[in-house]
């Protein structure tokens, strides 16, 4: 099991307003470690007063915040990833402690979270508004101008990336941001506002503000808040861009997912293998990014062994997480009875894997097979470490498969071959395409983000895309002197 260091002390999530820890004025609750299944600390509800007194705070932040030049805001991001680095291990460390992924894992979702801070610095210099003479004596500019006080919503499985794909570029950017971390993973956000605050960020200019459904109706609601990115499942992504737009708010609101990968019988055994199989294993399948469904065209035997092989060489508590609660075991186990009963069979069962003494919530890898097409668990996102295998004759077959289902994040296609690749990558529906890669999410600058039920509105999450949605351009035309030869123009 990885080696964690678990608090004596029950840590508590409280809201960060100006700087300071306080107490949410709603219900007490228990935050719990899928290591353990044990209490280790608790957090609180926080009602619309408590947000008022945040909305407040960001307000008064952004008069100066937004003024200050960015070369000056980037300063602090510098250096807040100079703290990130230092702490990095600790951060990591409670990450494991309460969603439940391994070390390796938490450490990556931080670098993940520092590109983005990365990208972020690289603003000062990459972002230069164009500014040219259209007639005579007349010039048109850019400028970029921050929204206001902006939120996000995020999710349990990544408590410290899916913040970091926002925060910076939103910060930096001049708005002034509250964050709503999901009530199953509050801790992190401690770790996180304390390096910006420790970095020099002024106080109101990073908010957290915790709490479950209603926090997030909430931030809705607030007539300041004029911008607000959500991840999460696509159920809530659907609740909170309808509601949200209907405000007249601009909203990103990423969703679920149903990844497939296309795996065709010349990929390479090792690549395939180890990808295929980590896709679908790591964090524990608890990833919008992880491979679902396999759609394993003509004769691949050989290489599902290699799959089975990977996934079968893991231990629970060290090369595969914990999952987040005994209700989604439950469910996970469920699915599986559901799918037998719908005709797949198990090609291989690692649920009889041995579970770590401390406690906790643990499923190991299933590779499901002969799974019917329209069947519960190709068509619904699981969130576990499940594989399910849909056998196809043909790659035109295969892409339908692909094109019928819901979601739009990611889809993978393992191959030898250029222009086969070339075929799923130009038919997939996917924001996210890989080849010979079990996860593609893009590095920044490219940027992150599905399409079809995977993502409601414009734009992406991160990268140079996300700009224009933390951001909005004005466009402005100058005279200084009178020309002698007008038009239509002057
Ligand atoms: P979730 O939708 O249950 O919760 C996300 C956020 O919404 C949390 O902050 C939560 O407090 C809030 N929330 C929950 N129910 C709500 C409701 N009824 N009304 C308003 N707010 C509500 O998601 P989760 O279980 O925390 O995370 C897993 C899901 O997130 C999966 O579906 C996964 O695919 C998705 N996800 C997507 C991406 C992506 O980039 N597309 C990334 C990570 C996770």
């Amino acid at each position: 099991m990885n080696n964690l260091e678990f608090s004596q002390e029950p840590q508590s999530a409280l809201n960060f307003l100006n700087n300071q820890w306080v107490k949410g004025s709603g219900i007490k609750f228990d935050i719990h470690s899928p290591y353990t299944g044990e209490a280790i600390g608790h957090s609180y509800e926080s009602t619309s007063s408590d947000l008022e007194m945040i909305v407040e705070s960001a307000k008064n932040a952004f008069t100066t915040w937004s003024q200050t030049p960015m070369k000056e805001r980037t300063k602090v991001m510098f250096e807040l990833r100079r703290i990130l680095l230092r702490d990095i291990d600790k951060i990591s460390n409670l990450i494991c402690i309460e969603n439940g992924k391994i070390f390796s894992e938490a450490k990556a979702e931080v670098m993940k979270g520092i590109e983005v801070l990365e990208f972020a610095t690289s603003l000062q210099n990459s972002d230069s508004m164009t500014k040219m003479e259209v007639s005579r004596g007349v010039s048109c500019e850019y400028r970029r101008e921050a929204m206001g006080v902006v939120a996000s919503i995020t999710p349990f499985n990544f408590p410290a990336m899916v913040p970091m794909w926002t925060m910076p570029i939103a910060i930096t950017l001049g708005n002034t941001y509250v964050w709503k971390p999901s009530e199953k993973t509050p801790l992190t956000a401690i770790s996180l506002a304390n390096a910006f605050k420790e970095a020099g960020l002024p106080s109101g200019v990073l908010s957290v503000y915790q709490g479950s459904k209603s926090s997030v109706e909430a931030i809705i609601n607030h007539p300041e808040i004029n911008t607000i990115s959500f991840v999460g499942s696509t159920k809530v992504a659907k609740i909170v861009y309808d509601q949200a737009s209907r405000k007249y708010k601009r909203v990103l609101a990423l969703g679920g997912a149903k990844n497939h990968i296309i795996l065709l019988p010349d990929a390479d055994p090792m690549i395939s293998g180890k990808g295929i199989s980590d896709s679908f294993t790591g964090c524990a399948g608890q990833r919008c990014m992880a491979a679902s469904v396999l759609l394993a065209v003509g004769k691949v035997d050989h290489l599902l062994e290699k799959i089975i092989e990977r996934a079968d060489s893991h231990h629970l508590g060290e090369g595969m997480g914990a999952i987040i609660s005994k209700e989604q075991v439950d469910f996970l186990n469920s699915a599986i009875d559901k799918a037998l009963s719908e005709g797949a069979t198990l090609l291989y069962d690692g649920r009889d894997k041995t579970i770590p003494t401390t406690g906790g919530y643990w499923f190991g890898p299933v590779v499901l097979d002969n799974v019917k097409t329209d069947s519960y668990v190709a068509t619904t996102e699981l969130f576990g470490p499940i594989l399910s295998i849909i056998r196809c004759d043909s790659i035109s077959s295969a892409m339908k498969i692909e094109n019928a289902n819901e979601y739009g994040n990611a889809c993978s296609v393992f191959t030898s071959t250029g222009s086969l690749a070339e075929k799923v990558i130009s038919r997939a529906k996917a924001g996210m395409v890989g080849v010979n890669i079990g996860v593609p999410v893009p590095r920044e600058p490219f940027s992150f983000g599905g399409i079809a039920a995977s993502k409601f509105g414009h734009g992406d999450i991160t990268g140079t895309p996300s700009l224009n949605f933390w951001s909005q351009l004005k466009k402005v035309t100058i005279k200084w002197e009178s020309q002698s030869d007008e038009n239509w123009m002057s």
